[in-house]
């Protein structure tokens, strides 16, 4: 089994973590978030890697993760997402009141909507989705068991948490989340969070000020 390898790329204006995943020797990608006007950064990373975009898991419906999809999708990419942030996905104007005024925010169409506790595969990893409610409805983490890092778009950052006073948002929604879907993963399990800087279980259970086990 090749091991899993991950690039993170700070798009979009508001700094947004995108993050594509490939396998040595293989050419499929998947990529996690889509940032706004991510797509020539995108494009360029694939092919000074010679990789092929397969897959866009996008973690939840905010526009600085999502809005950059539907300029990348022009082959037959496989787009999931989750159907608590549906309406996000579909009309992605009703936020523009949070967004960069005059920014362009395409809808996404996501082509599977996952559920908590789903298995989902990237060549031969497996992948677990949680669904983490709190800084929005919908969003969802991805958990690569075997490599034990994963992906949690706006859920909890470095020593910090997403914001819960956006619309849907709801801070003992999003606290529970932490503590049940995230604290209870492996200690030494890497966060990837979709801003800022990675970090570990183990160090957000000791440090994080907005959660405490
Ligand atoms: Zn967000």
């Amino acid at each position: 089994m090749s091991s899993l390898k991950f690039k993170g790329i700070e798009l979009g204006p508001i700094g947004t973590n995108a993050y594509l995943l490939w396998k040595e020797g293989r050419q499929d990608c998947v990529l996690i978030d889509a940032p706004p006007e991510c797509k020539e950064e995108i494009n360029s990373f694939l092919q000074e890697e010679n990789l092929v975009l397969r897959e866009m898991w996008l973690t939840h419906g905010h526009w600085d993760h999502m809005a950059g999809a539907e300029s990348l999708n022009d082959k037959n990419i496989h787009v999931i997402g989750h159907e608590d942030d549906r309406v996000m996905f579909e009309q992605p104007e009703i936020m523009s009141t949070f967004a960069i005024p005059g920014l362009r925010m395409e809808p996404v169409k996501i082509d599977t909507w996952v559920a908590h506790g789903e298995e989902l595969s990237f060549l031969d990893s497996e992948v677990e989705v949680r669904h983490c409610p709190g800084h929005c409805p919908g969003n969802i983490i991805f958990w690569f068991k075997n490599e034990n890092v994963c992906f949690v778009g706006d859920v909890i950052f470095r020593e910090s948490v997403g914001r819960y006073d956006l619309p849907g948002g709801d801070m003992d929604t999003l606290q529970h989340s932490i503590l049940k879907h995230i604290y209870t993963l492996p200690d030494e399990t890497v966060i990837c969070p979709g801003h800022g800087p990675t970090t570990t279980v183990g160090y957000e259970k000791m440090h994080n000020p907005f959660v405490r086990p």
